[in-house]
């Protein structure tokens, strides 16, 4: 069944989780203050299911059970449900204003899905039988999974087999009649800690001699070997400060990244989705990529909404919003936020049914829409830095807004507008800061840029799929050329 959000954090604590962060073992991650914001995001997903008015979006009919199921674990079965993930992944956008987490499971998952039966097909393998048993379990206890695709990749010259250290591409090092042993390690992955499963997946097409690394499986993200390293983010520690409510700008909600460390980890044959198969690996990929670069259709959106709102709220507060560069530039900020949504609708509208029967996006489209996604959320974050005036950056810390001896300054020359508590001022701003170059940025920025996929990685499919023979053929036949 569906767990609550409240069932979700206390299954959480039953994780053994080999985590490190700032020199030290962690050894309660759900109340650690650096974390938590990102296990309220992750939670979002379980306490947005719970509620009837957006049980359209947030719910699912399961393919494999005929269950109810939280989306996020649903394998798409029409164009119909790849539109609603999307605008699911806007509307977390909206209430988290941060990385909600849990849709790199559900891309993989689908990705895994389809590719495994088109192994068994081609190899007479039994992966996808593996891989159902294992995603029933996944949906018939609403567990939060965490898809790893990026490895740390060494020298990028250099394909796996041939690096220096043989781990720096993850791969099986050791094979036993029981299963397989795998070494190296996954970066950035977000979500991990509040993840009760890891489903890890080749990060490259793999060749010949590659054998050892085209390998897919699933185990508990506390199993035995693994050790996390956290990523920090800027201005982080401010939510370990005293006064941590106005300065972090988002007190809620957050996201994290980290290092996975698999040091020897024993694989179960039927955990295992790949093996070998060289030739699949680059199918896995560009199908989790492809839905991967959907999902920013909706998830950035969803936060640029946020930036957007704030920024207006900000021009209000100073009494700038009337102005008619104010306006224009707040259109600007909703055109480009629009134009990313409209790519992701119409990749999911665009979709195809796979060999396996569940729908995967227009791949050429998702490129495109991703694309799209490494510049526009940088256009709107500096229009709304443009709004919001230089002290977004030089306010005063909340600490001196509490101090008897500088708060009356403080309330007096911040003001703004006389009617709007200066305090409501400074959290817009403080807001602002926090999406644009804060913790937040993270999230609405860099990961922007890489996150599913560096931009250069979309021109390579973009130019793949771009049939320019045909176009040619097209410009022939209207000018007339034999
Ligand atoms: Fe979901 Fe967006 Fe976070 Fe990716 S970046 S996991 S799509 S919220
Ligand atoms: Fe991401």
């Amino acid at each position: 069944d569906m767990m609550t959000k409240d069932q979700y954090i206390e299954s959480l604590r039953k994780l053994h989780l080999n985590l490190y962060s700032f020199g030290e073992k962690v050894e309660n991650p759900v109340d650690n203050a650096i974390i938590r914001p990102s296990l309220n995001s992750f939670a979002a997903t379980y306490e947005l299911a719970e509620d009837p008015q957006y049980e359209d979006l947030m719910t699912a009919t399961s393919n494999l059970t005929g269950k109810k199921i939280n989306r996020f674990t649903h394998l798409h079965q029409s164009t119909d449900d790849l539109i609603k993930k999307v605008k699911m992944q806007r509307l977390l956008g909206q209430k988290t204003a941060a990385c909600f987490q849990r849709c790199v499971g559900m891309d993989a998952s689908n990705a895994v899905y389809s590719t495994t039966y088109e192994t068994d097909e081609a190899c007479g393998t039994h992966y996808f039988d593996n891989f159902v048993k294992f995603w029933t379990d996944v949906q018939e206890n609403d567990w939060a999974v965490d898809g790893a695709m990026t490895d740390v990749k060494g020298d990028r010259s250099l394909s796996p087999s041939k690096q220096a250290d043989p781990d720096l591409f993850l791969h099986v090092v050791e094979r036993t009649a029981d299963g397989v042993y795998v070494t190296g390690a996954k970066a950035h992955q977000t979500g991990y800690i509040n993840s009760h499963y890891v489903l890890v997946m080749p990060t490259i097409s793999m060749r010949e001699g590659d054998e050892d690394y085209a390998i897919s499986f699933a185990c508990p993200t506390d199993a035995e070997g693994i050790t996390l390293i956290l990523g920090r983010q800027s201005c982080d520690t401010r939510k370990t400060e005293e006064y941590n409510d106005i300065d972090v700008g988002n007190k809620v909600y957050g996201g994290h990244e980290v290092l996975v460390i698999f040091d020897h980890v024993f694989i179960p044959n039927e955990m295992i989705f790949l093996n070998g198969e060289v030739q699949f690996a680059g199918m896995m990929v560009e199908r989790f990529a492809g839905y991967h670069r959907q999902s920013y259709g909706g998830c950035k959106v969803g936060v640029g909404d946020v930036l957007i709102g704030a920024t207006a709220l900000a021009g209000d507060m100073a009494g700038s919003a009337k102005a008619s560069h104010v306006k224009d530039k707040l259109i600007e900020m909703t055109h480009l936020n629009e134009t990313l949504y409209c790519c992701g609708i119409a990749c999911s509208s665009q979709g195809t049914k796979t060999r396996s029967g569940n729908y995967l996006i227009d791949l050429l489209l998702a490129n495109v829409c991703k694309q799209n996604v490494t510049r526009f959320p940088y256009e709107i974050a500096r229009l709304a830095q443009d709004l919001a005036g230089g002290l977004m950056v030089t306010q005063p810390s909340e600490a001196d807004y509490r101090n008897p001896a500088t708060h009356d300054y403080i309330e007096k020359y911040l003001k703004g507008v006389a009617s709007v508590p200066t305090e409501d001022r400074m959290r817009v701003l403080r807001l602002i800061e926090n999406m644009t170059m804060g913790t937040a940025a993270v999230g609405y920025l860099p990961e922007s840029m890489h996150g599913a996929g560096s931009p250069q990685a979309q021109r390579i499919m973009i130019a793949r799929q771009s049939n320019l023979e045909m176009k040619k053929e097209l410009a022939k036949k209207i000018a007339r050329i034999k």
